[in-house]
């Protein structure tokens, strides 16, 4: 599957049912149209084929929060800062726990959450299904994720499965085996491909990138990191989505406690 095209993304408009809890539309709802990503995270010159899917009103505001924050969040990758009053990013120094080396922190804003409705949207659009908040997944957002202890920062470590998943949507991606969209001037992409875990079960792979979103990592102290993931869909694999060479790939488990089989 592939949304590329001006008309391949308007054909995804017409989806029958709110791509954000499942529904259909009534008559009577009031239905709106959804930016997915949010429109606010692209700069006005790149809003040029968008993604548009449709929504209740209601499940669009409830879940239309964070946008704005991503929004600011990327536009100062490009230089553009909103003014003071209207700032929402909030980034706060500290100190990295390991190396006692200064860390720049974004504060209060979940970069997962938005990146969680995303695929919801692009499952949505490819294939014509409703992915209910409920499936199992595992992403990692584009930067290191910490959590705060006094005036210092520990960072988590990065799960071996991030390296396996990269490499698992670049060899399907040479070997011309991804479902794609590509929207919004082109300033997001996002690739997919479908592999059975050596459970049985089908899981999507997949891989977002907005503008070069790598770059809001802390580059001097991580290697820059993209985003990836993978979610398995109660109902298995869509009919008309792409299955991946690979075939059988292990249950990703994070194994941080290797010697205790009753660890994390
Ligand atoms: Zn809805």
């Amino acid at each position: 599957m592939e949304i590329t095209s001006d008309i391949q993304l308007r054909q995804a408009q017409k989806l029958a049912f709110c791509y954000l809890c499942g529904r259909g539309f009534e008559v009577k709802e009031h239905v709106t149209r959804d930016h997915v990503p949010p429109k606010a995270v692209f700069l006005p010159c790149d809003r040029t084929k968008p993604l548009i899917l449709p929504t209740h009103d209601n499940c669009n505001q409830r879940e239309s929060r964070g946008d704005e924050v991503v929004g600011q969040l990327i536009g100062a990758l490009y230089g553009v800062y909103p003014r003071m009053e209207r700032r929402r990013v909030k980034i706060g120094v500290y100190e990295n726990a390991v190396n006692k080396t200064p860390v720049l922190a974004l504060e209060g804003i979940s970069l997962t959450g938005v990146i969680a409705r995303c695929i919801k949207g692009f499952h949505a659009a490819l294939y014509g299904e409703y992915l209910p908040k409920t499936t199992p997944h595992w992403f990692d957002p584009p930067t290191a994720v910490g959590s705060k202890k006094g005036n210092q920062i520990v960072f988590e470590e990065t799960r071996p499965h991030f390296l396996l998943f990269v490499r698992t949507i670049k060899k399907n991606r040479k070997a011309g085996r991804v479902d794609r969209i590509s929207c919004f001037n082109d300033k997001c992409v996002y690739e997919c491909v479908w592999e059975r875990t050596d459970g049985g079960t089908w899981a999507c792979f997949f891989a977002l990138n907005i503008y070069d979103w790598k770059e809001l990592g802390d580059a001097s102290h991580q290697p820059r990191r993209g985003c990836v993931g993978f979610y398995m869909p109660t109902r298995g694999r869509p009919p008309q989505a792409m299955i991946g060479i690979t075939r059988v790939l292990e249950i990703p488990i994070p194994n941080a406690e290797a010697f205790d089989p009753f660890g994390n």
